[in-house]
């Protein structure tokens, strides 16, 4: 049997670097008094189509929607957001006037599987609640920048734009419908049926021919008032105080609804289409829009298996050898040995235990192939003579010793490294 398509089986050689990312976020984040939060993998459909946007991709066409035994409509989370939105009206949590959260799990979308396209992927995110100030959408865009870096990322572009509030946007998106109306014929399918559904986003098309037709377009940033200007104009002074560089994009919409003033997408030149590894901007309609108080808040998420794909080979993470490889044979050597195991544990050595039964030769052969560096072994000589014998692997050598001097004596070897 396969797995199903679009989703990934990750072996014990890469979820080493999905360790990785997961520790130096908690590192960074916690710096900046970030707190993980983990929500559901399942929740009502209800949550995604009010939150997210009943004109978005997301909703029309990448749920995974089923119904449970009780006949409850139920959503694989395709994004972390709206849930964690949900949560903090759940949990009261706007009792605290900011709460900084972050996430790291999987999420769904029913798309069509390609390089850096998953229909499991897993995004790690933050959401700066309870701010409106320019501060924050800096700080949440600081942490992406320095994430990416730690993580031997270079190479990529912060894009920034102001999409306004949502009064500046339906006008611009008055004048951009009719802009484009009389080219319908000559845009692309999909920004065709977005026309009167979702113009903005043909703003996002990758057509070339709607580039071209796009290119005397209205621009968003005619339309932004004094507010969301000044807004913008703080942000990007604060990108500069952080010496963070970005393009400032007037086209950068976000796939979904609910954001207002700063978008922001971090891409990279070494992805093909795919190119986008973290997307994310300020909402401050949302919580509201869920039940909540109004709460203003800002965010991004970052695409995991994107990042890998390129900071794989950079990052040079390996999964360690055991350093010891314990064989035994017989069952008194086999009762003996649990007290050595408990013994190393409790010294933090990391050991592999031969569970074969076999013999001492076939043991030994699959100790020199583990790739530790010592073995110890007992068998039936070994317990008449109340002694462990030390094997050095890589040195061929090979000596007993007393039972009770295992421990100091593994200390020389492995700390000391201590071999003559
Ligand atoms: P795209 O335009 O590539 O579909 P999006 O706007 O739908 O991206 P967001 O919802 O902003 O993406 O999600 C944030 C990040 O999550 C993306 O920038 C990307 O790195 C990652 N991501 C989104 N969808 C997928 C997917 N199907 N497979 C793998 N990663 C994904
Ligand atoms: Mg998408």
């Amino acid at each position: 049997m396969q797995p199903l398509r679009g989703t990934k089986d990750i072996l014990p050689d890469e979820t080493i670097y999905w360790q990785y990312i997961y520790n130096k976020a908690l590192d960074i984040l916690s710096l900046h008094n970030y707190k993980e939060i983990r929500t559901p993998i399942l929740e009502s459909t209800e949550l995604f189509e009010r939150g997210i946007g009943e004109t978005t991709d997301i909703i029309n066409k990448e749920m995974y929607n089923f119904k449970d035994q009780g006949g409850r409509n139920i959503t694989l989370r395709p994004e972390g957001t709206a849930s964690i939105a949900r949560a903090f009206i759940n949990h009261k949590m706007y009792q605290k006037k900011i709460q900084r959260l972050w996430y790291y799990g999987p999420m769904f979308r029913y798309e069509r599987p390609q390089s850096g396209r998953q229909r499991q992927f897993h995004q790690l995110g933050i959401e700066c609640i309870g701010s409106l100030n320019p501060m924050a959408d800096a700080e949440v865009i600081h942490l992406a920048h320095k994430l990416l870096n730690q993580m031997e990322l270079n190479n990529c572009v912060l894009e920034i734009n102001s999409i306004g509030n949502l009064e500046e946007r339906e006008k611009y998106q008055a004048d951009l419908i009719e802009y484009l109306k009389p080219y319908i014929k000559d845009l692309d399918q999909d920004s065709q049926k977005r026309l009167n559904i979702n113009p903005l986003r043909i703003l996002d098309s990758k057509n070339i021919k709607t580039q071209e037709i796009l290119y005397n377009a209205p621009s968003l940033n005619k339309y932004l008032k004094k507010q969301s200007i000044d807004h913008f104009n703080l942000v990007c002074t604060y990108l500069d105080s952080l010496q963070i560089q970005y393009n400032i994009n007037h086209k950068l919409v976000r796939g979904l609804d609910y954001y207002n003033y700063t978008a922001f997408e971090i891409k990279t030149k070494l992805l093909g289409t795919q190119n986008t590894i973290c997307g994310g901007g300020r909402y401050d309609t949302l919580i509201k829009q869920l039940g909540g108080p109004e709460t203003p808040a800002v965010g991004w998420a970052i695409g995991l298996e994107r990042l890998l794909q390129i900071t794989q080979q950079q990052l040079h993470i390996q999964n360690n050898h055991s350093n010891i490889y314990i064989i035994t044979q017989g069952i008194e050597a086999q009762k003996k040995i649990w007290q050595i195991v408990k013994n190393l544990e409790n010294e933090k050595i990391n050991f592999e235990l031969d569970l074969s039964n076999t013999s001492l030769k076939k043991q030994i052969k699959r100790a020199v192939k583990s790739g530790a560096e010592l073995c110890i072994l007992i068998g039936e000589d070994e317990i008449i003579n109340n002694c462990i014998t030390i094997k050095i692997l890589n040195k061929h050598k090979q000596y007993s010793i007393p039972y009770e001097n295992l421990l100091n004596e593994i200390h020389q070897l492995l700390v000391n490294k201590n071999y003559s």
